[in-house]
């Protein structure tokens, strides 16, 4: 049976970059995921923030243009346009991101896996230290055998239920349509909808950067019929924008965990990672910074357990300490879905006009910070294990 010190499942942006980057750093990865062409159900819009573009090697081919400017939108039509002196956002062009980070990943000698689920773990039968994968292709069942498991499978993990870790409860369910060339005129712009019949507990959205344009909405599953929403989402855009001058060329969709990050991410045969991990900005609901700074954190606590085997290095993975730092987000979030009524948000709307809500769109559209980095320089042991490599 093949053996690797680090199995990674799910070959997301979260799973591509820490097996990249345990490859790196001399261990011997693989990665599995389900899907035979990553660029196949792409299943985000793919906005990434300025904290992110700064942070990261995004490649420039895998980016639209620059997006500096927002509207807002109340349910009964009142707009507020904002506009930052930064390039805020850059919608990815996924597919071909998710294909640049895979062969970056292979680059570095990562094994990897297509077109194979994960199913189930257990212990292997001739030595405890080891967890057998059990995995299933289209023709075959097979295993490997791991010194550790990376779950990186994202909102419903089953490596976070096989491993006994905390698994995601609270979900919005997002769905949208990606169209080309669209003769929209104007400035590439966000243009954010507050109505929480249409997007309960979320908003409805239209970025276009020039290059493509994604119109969707999101919103509490048990509130809303997603599809229907969407549908009647279109009628209104197609009669603002010129959408059927374009092409329609892809249509995504997918569970995006809310509750916060989970308080148990890692033990002894393995941890947590990404939208698996709850690694989600509660309110903007932003997982692709989390997924790239969680996984710097996650391959150093990996790669430090493996070398010294000391337990105590396992506690520097702190998804409580991760949690508390979204507490006034989770606050914020928890607000936001309590509004049920188009004419209270239209009222909350009003506030925008004032010089601090006019402050606080701002701070949460373009607001500078990030996934909070853990503090790994703190834990005594991961450091003793980091010296002694
Ligand atoms: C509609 C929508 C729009 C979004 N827009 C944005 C946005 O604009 N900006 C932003 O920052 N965030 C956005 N998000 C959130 C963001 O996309 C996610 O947080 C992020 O992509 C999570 O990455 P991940 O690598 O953790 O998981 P994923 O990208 O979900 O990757 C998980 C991988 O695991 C694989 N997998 C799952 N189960 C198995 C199994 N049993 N066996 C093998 N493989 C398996 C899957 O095939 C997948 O490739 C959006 C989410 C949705 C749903």
């Amino acid at each position: 049976m093949q053996e690797f010190d680090v199995a990674v499942v799910g070959a997301g942006l979260a799973g591509l970059e820490v097996a990249r980057d345990l490859a790196s750093r001399g261990r011997r990865v693989a990665i599995i995921d389900r899907k035979s062409n990553l660029a196949d159900g792409v299943h985000t819009t793919g906005i990434f923030v300025r904290r992110t573009l700064e942070s990261f090697d995004l490649p420039d081919d895998c980016l639209g243009p620059a997006v500096r400017h927002v509207t807002l939108y109340s349910p009964y039509g009142r707009s507020l346009n904002l506009e930052s002196r930064f390039e805020e956002f850059r919608v990815g062009k996924m597919g071909h991101l998710y294909n640049t980070w895979l062969d970056r990943a292979r680059t570095a000698g990562v094994s990897v896996f297509l077109d194979t689920a994960f199913q189930s773990l257990n212990s292997a039968s001739d030595d405890e230290s080891l967890t057998t994968l059990n995995l299933m292709t289209a023709s075959d069942h097979w295993s490997l055998n791991t010194r550790f498991v990376i779950g990186a499978d994202g909102a419903t993990s089953r490596v976070a239920s096989q491993l006994g870790l905390s698994e995601n409860k609270e979900w919005i369910v997002g769905v949208e349509h990606v169209f080309t060339d669209v003769p929209m005129g104007g400035e590439p712009r966000f243009h954010v909808w507050l109505d929480p019949v249409l997007a309960p507990g979320y908003i409805a959205w239209l970025v276009h950067d020039g290059e493509e344009v994604h119109v969707g909405v999101g919103g509490y599953a048990n509130r809303f019929h997603p599809r229907e929403a969407l549908d009647e989402f279109l009628v209104k855009m197609r009669k603002q924008f010129p959408l059927d001058k374009g092409q329609l060329v892809d249509r995504r969709g997918g569970r995006i965990p809310v509750g916060g990050v989970l308080p148990q991410l890692i033990n002894k045969r393995g941890l947590l990672l990404g939208d698996a991990a709850g690694a989600v900005s509660p309110l903007t609901a932003g997982g692709l910074d989390p997924c790239l700074r969680q996984s710097q954190a996650a391959a150093v606590v990996a790669d430090a357990w493996l070398h010294s085997g000391d337990a105590e290095v396992l506690k520097a993975y702190d998804g409580g300490w991760m949690r508390k730092k979204f507490w006034i987000r989770n606050g914020l979030r928890r607000m936001l879905a309590m509004i049920r009524s188009r004419w209270l948000m239209e009222c909350g709307f009003y506030l925008f006009n004032t010089w601090p809500g006019r402050w606080f769109a701002h701070r949460v559209f373009f607001s500078p910070g990030s996934f909070p980095d853990l503090p790994l320089e703190r834990s005594a042991s991961l450091q003793a294990a980091i010296s002694s490599q």
